[in-house]
């Protein structure tokens, strides 16, 4: 090894989901929305000066921050912007777990969370999640450096009541609790209403799966004001420039377009329910989803066998080959055109190999 390398910060990075680029694929393996998003989006994307492409863009981002405050009903001193959550969850941690002390999160979650903490040499424990998948209040009522919990869970798809989760909120006073909401807007009740009452509480959303803009990369924090101020100091530390010009452009329309929004979050739902009663007639068995996703398994088909028949029929799903989840698997909901495809070759494939 070269002596350099002895310093080299090594990190064991996230593995995101595939982007294949096949025709006539079916992409359910990365949660995104099915639907374009709203249409002011591309109006605005079209109208976008290249003069304003000239000049580097507003670093506080001004205009997507007050439209989400406006959305909300909190100051816009309450909302911080980032380049996707991903960004906005990463600089969460690098601001405010510092203590030396572990922070925590759940065994089966949303897999960038180890990851940031290992980059940041942020210690973590990870409390596991009950036999139902159910995240355990008592876990996380003790000392801690911090916590993140996704309300939905990822992959699981399911929802924490938020009494239990202002337990844990009010419970931790001296640490900030982060609630990652990702998947938040298809049919869960928002964190964003205790804001009020802890200053210890950071709500992160994004636009990348409820507003079909994953490929802007548009995520925020809604909080207490110092904490946004401390999230801003770490972001002007780092990247002043963090929204480009068109995601400020491409935001604003989208969380505008109110109408819109809710009508392509129903269809999404709607599509969701009825895929749930397919897959319980195909034998499949989940956790109640509140999210864009079902977490199935099935009792005579190993997930990764029914993985890769899919994958060579052109149906993406998402499998990860890790402990206690090894025979799910992750299926986005699409349209229900794409649903129907993948629940009739379901259909198939299950019946033939009987
Ligand atoms: N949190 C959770 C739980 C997620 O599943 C994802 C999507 N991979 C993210 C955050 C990040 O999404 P984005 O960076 O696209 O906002």
């Amino acid at each position: 090894m070269a002596a350099w390398e002895e310093n080299v910060r090594r990190v064991e990075p996230y593995t995101p989901g595939e982007q294949p680029k096949q025709p006539n694929m079916i992409k359910l393996n990365t949660n995104e929305n099915p639907y374009p998003p709203a249409p002011g989006v591309a109006k605005a994307l079209r109208e976008l000066e290249t003069d304003n492409l000239r000049r580097y863009p507003d670093p506080s981002s001004k205009v997507l921050v007050q439209a989400l405050a406006d959305y909300y009903g909190v100051a816009k001193e309450q909302v911080f912007v980032g380049v996707g959550s991903d960004d906005v969850l990463a600089m969460s941690f690098l601001t405010f777990f510092n203590s030396g002390k572990s922070i925590l999160f759940p065994d089966i979650t949303y897999s960038f969370y180890d990851v940031w903490a290992d980059l940041f040499r942020i210690p973590y424990e990870c409390p596991p999640l009950d036999e139902d998948f159910k995240i355990c209040t008592e876990d996380y009522l003790r000392e801690c450096g911090g916590i993140v919990i996704p309300n939905p869970n990822a992959p699981t798809g399911i929802e924490k009541d938020l009494k239990e989760l202002e337990q844990i909120i009010a419970g931790n006073p001296g640490v900030i609790v982060i609630i990652d909401e990702a998947y938040i807007d298809f049919g869960g009740t928002s964190a964003l209403s205790l804001l009020p009452k802890y200053e210890n509480l950071l709500v992160v959303q994004t636009f990348s799966k409820s507003r079909s803009l994953a490929g802007m990369r548009i995520g925020y924090a809604i909080g207490n004001e110092k904490l946004i101020r401390y999230l801003n100091d770490a972001k002007y530390s780092f990247n002043s420039y963090t929204m480009s010009a068109a995601a400020l452009a491409a935001g604003v329309e989208a969380v505008r377009d109110d109408v819109y929004f809710r009508e392509t979050l129903q269809k999404i739902i709607n599509t969701r329910e009825r895929t749930k009663k397919e897959l319980h007639r195909l034998g499949f068995s989940f956790p109640d989803s509140k999210s864009n996703f079902i977490f199935a398994a099935h009792p005579k088909y190993p997930a990764k066998e029914l993985f890769e028949a899919l994958k060579k029929s052109n149906i993406y799903v998402r499998y990860f080959e890790r402990p206690r989840i090894d025979n799910y698997l992750r299926i986005s909901i699409g349209t229900e055109q794409e649903m129907d495809c993948l629940l009739r070759f379901l259909e198939e494939y299950l019946g033939e190999s009987i």
